[in-house]
């Protein structure tokens, strides 16, 4: 096949770690955190980290959409659905993310909320085209790679003059993620996440460029490689870092030159501008109120913010206990540190939001790496 084999051929990623391996300093460690889950999940599907010396240690970012959608904004959606009457469509992953009060979407669904899974935001017009007496509410989650279709639909919405579509809008801002990673307690060469450079995010790149990552490497003097979300790209992107750090540079380069430029797709900026303006602070699961990292909806869009329409107040609720989502997605625990992981917590019954969705830290060790933690005894 054109164009993806040639980015997973193994003679080519061998090449790679032999590079990677002649080219790491002996009294060095490298940690690298992929921002995006897209990355974790290419990581441990191909099996890369086997591939890397051990002085080189991959960190899992927060950048899975699914992962860091706080439940509180999943308890409104619920509400919306079932005491507003609502209609509420989302994408699928979102059904399982645990809630409160041992809920999610999907066992709201089973007690009777009309919730639907739809693949795009312009599905969720048409549930609304097709229900005009409903209430159908759109609810938006993900980072920038998802926020212009949102941002069309409502145009549509506005465009077509709809009186029963909203959108309840959860999207979040990847730079503000990452200067809040950076800016955390314990970020630096003495603190208890170590971060020698970024591998980051591709979708979210072809967006919004690579140019807003310069404030990162030149402010926090940390290397930025944009990478594509192939086994090699990935291979090639720390091999990049490896060269950055050794060569005391901090720059953002972009081995996804295939699909990123350093201004991104301008057209797509332009009609979330139109639609969305920043919010002061949102909640992030794992991360807490982060400053400026998310969007609303425009004051001209207003009849079509969910928020307004149904008068809804935020309320953040705190994680289960014993789940270490947070710290994973901070980068200070790996998902075998936590308790539930693999017994209480699975894919079928995921008690966390990092065990949802394939791109999700504790997921993608779950399918791709948990038997490596296992000792191999002789039979
Ligand atoms: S194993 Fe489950 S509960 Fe534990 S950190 Fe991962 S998602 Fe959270």
């Amino acid at each position: 096949m054109k164009y993806v084999d040639e980015f997973r051929d193994a003679a080519l990623a061998r090449n790679l770690a032999a590079k990677i391996a002649a080219e790491v300093q002996p009294q060095r460690r490298y940690h690298f955190m992929e921002f995006c889950g897209g990355h974790t999940h290419a990581i441990a599907r191909y099996g890369l980290a086997e591939l890397l010396p051990a002085s080189v240690r991959m960190i899992h970012g927060p950048g899975c959409p699914v992962c860091v959608l706080p439940i509180g904004r999943i308890d409104q959606a619920i509400h919306l659905a079932l005491e507003r009457g609502a209609i509420v469509c989302t994408y699928g992953d979102t059904l399982r993310v645990p809630a409160s009060g041992g809920l999610s979407m999907m066992k709201a669904k089973a007690r009777g909320a009309d919730i639907r899974m739809v693949y795009s935001a312009a599905d969720a017009l048409k549930v609304a085209r097709a229900n005009p007496v409903r209430e159908v509410v759109f609810f938006a989650i993900g980072f920038e790679t998802t926020t212009p279709p949102t941002a069309l639909v409502l145009r549509q919405a506005k465009a077509e003059g709809l009186k029963n579509f909203s959108v309840l809008c959860c999207h979040v801002l990847t730079p503000a993620a990452i200067t809040h990673i950076l800016q955390g307690p314990g970020v630096g060469p003495a603190g208890d996440v170590p971060l020698d450079g970024f591998i980051g995010p591709a979708h979210v790149s072809i967006v919004i460029g690579y140019a807003p990552y310069v404030p990162f490497a030149l402010g926090y003097q940390k290397p930025v490689v944009i990478s594509g979300f192939e086994p090699l790209d990935v291979m090639q992107s720390i091999l990049m870092l490896v060269r950055q750090v050794n060569e005391g540079r901090a720059e953002v380069e972009n081995e996804f030159t295939r699909a990123v430029s350093a201004d991104g797709n301008r057209a797509a900026q332009a009609v979330m501008d139109e639609v969305f303006e920043h919010r002061e602070v949102f909640e992030w699961r794992g991360l807490g109120e982060v400053p400026d990292s998310a969007l609303r909806i425009r004051p001209a869009y207003a009849e079509f913010d969910a928020e307004v329409r149904f008068g809804l107040c935020y309320q953040g609720v705190p994680d289960h206990k014993q789940c270490a989502c947070g710290e994973i997605l901070r980068g200070r625990k790996v998902p075998t540190d936590c308790k539930l992981f693999g017994t209480v917590c699975t894919p079928e019954n995921p008690m966390g939001s990092c065990m949802v969705s394939s791109e999700g830290a504790c997921a993608a060790h779950y399918a791709y790496g948990r038997f490596r933690d296992i000792p191999v005894v002789a039979a």
